[in-house]
C-alpha cells in the first residue's frame, strides 16, 4: 500500500472526524449546531462538509480547483458575511484588524480560523505583497492569542492552505489554529 494512498485515506478519515472522533462525538457543540442550522453553504465554498466516503478526497480537490477559478474575481466570500455578522459564528477573538472564530467543520478539538477583516487582495497567502507584512504578523500574533484563549498554547499548529493544490476552499486568507490532541506529522 503506497504512502500516497495511506495519506489520502488518513486525510479523508480526518476530515470525517466530525462524526467519528472522540473529541467530536455525534452531537457537535451547541455553537456549531447553531451555525449549521442557520444557513447552508454552497458546496464550492465548503467541500469538506460534503465528505461522506473515503474516496471523496478527489471531490474535495475538484471543488478546490473550482473555487480557485473564481479566486481573483473579487467576489465576496462567506467570510465577508461572517465579518459583517450577517452569518453567525462562534467568535474566539476580535480586534480592529482580525476576527477569529471556530471552524464549522473542526479537524481537532480546537480548530479556529483567524482572518483579516480587510481582505485587501489577500485571497490567498500566495498573493501576499510587501504591503501585507503588518497584517500577516498581526494574524500570527492573533493566532497565539487564540491558542492561549483556547488553552492550547503549549502545543498547537497554524496552517495556511494556499491555492487549489493545497485544497484551499475559501479565497479570503485564513489561518487554521489547530490543537487539543496529538497532531501528527507530516500532514496529508
Ligand atoms: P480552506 O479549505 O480554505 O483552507 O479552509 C476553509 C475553512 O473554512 C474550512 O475549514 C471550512 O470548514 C471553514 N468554513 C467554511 N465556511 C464556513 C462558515 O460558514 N463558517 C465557519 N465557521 N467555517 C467555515
Amino acid at each position: 500500500m503506497s504512502c500516497r494512498y495511506m495519506a489520502a485515506v488518513s486525510s479523508s478519515l480526518l476530515r470525517r472526524s466530525i462524526t467519528l472522533s472522540p473529541f467530536n462525538p455525534l452531537k457537535p457543540p451547541n455553537s456549531i449546531r447553531l451555525i449549521q442550522s442557520s444557513f447552508q453553504l454552497p458546496v464550492r465554498q465548503c467541500p469538506r462538509r460534503a465528505m461522506s466516503r473515503v474516496g471523496a478526497t478527489h471531490d474535495e480537490e475538484a471543488a478546490a480547483r473550482a473555487a480557485a477559478t473564481e479566486a481573483d474575481s473579487g467576489a465576496p466570500t462567506i467570510f465577508d458575511k461572517i465579518i459583517s455578522k450577517e452569518i453567525p459564528s462562534s467568535i474566539v477573538y476580535e480586534d480592529d484588524k482580525v476576527l477569529a472564530f471556530h471552524d464549522i467543520n473542526p479537524q481537532a478539538p480546537v480548530h479556529v480560523l483567524v482572518i483579516p477583516k480587510l481582505r485587501d487582495g489577500l485571497t490567498e497567502l500566495g498573493k501576499a505583497e510587501p504591503r501585507h507584512e503588518d497584517i500577516l504578523g498581526h494574524l500570527l500574533h492573533a493566532s497565539k492569542i487564540v491558542a492561549e484563549k483556547e488553552g492550547i498554547v503549549d502545543g498547537f499548529r497554524v496552517v495556511i492552505n494556499s491555492g487549489a493544490s493545497a485544497c484551499q476552499s475559501v479565497y479570503h486568507l485564513h489561518l487554521h489554529v489547530l490543537g487539543g490532541r496529538q497532531l501528527k506529522w507530516p500532514p496529508g
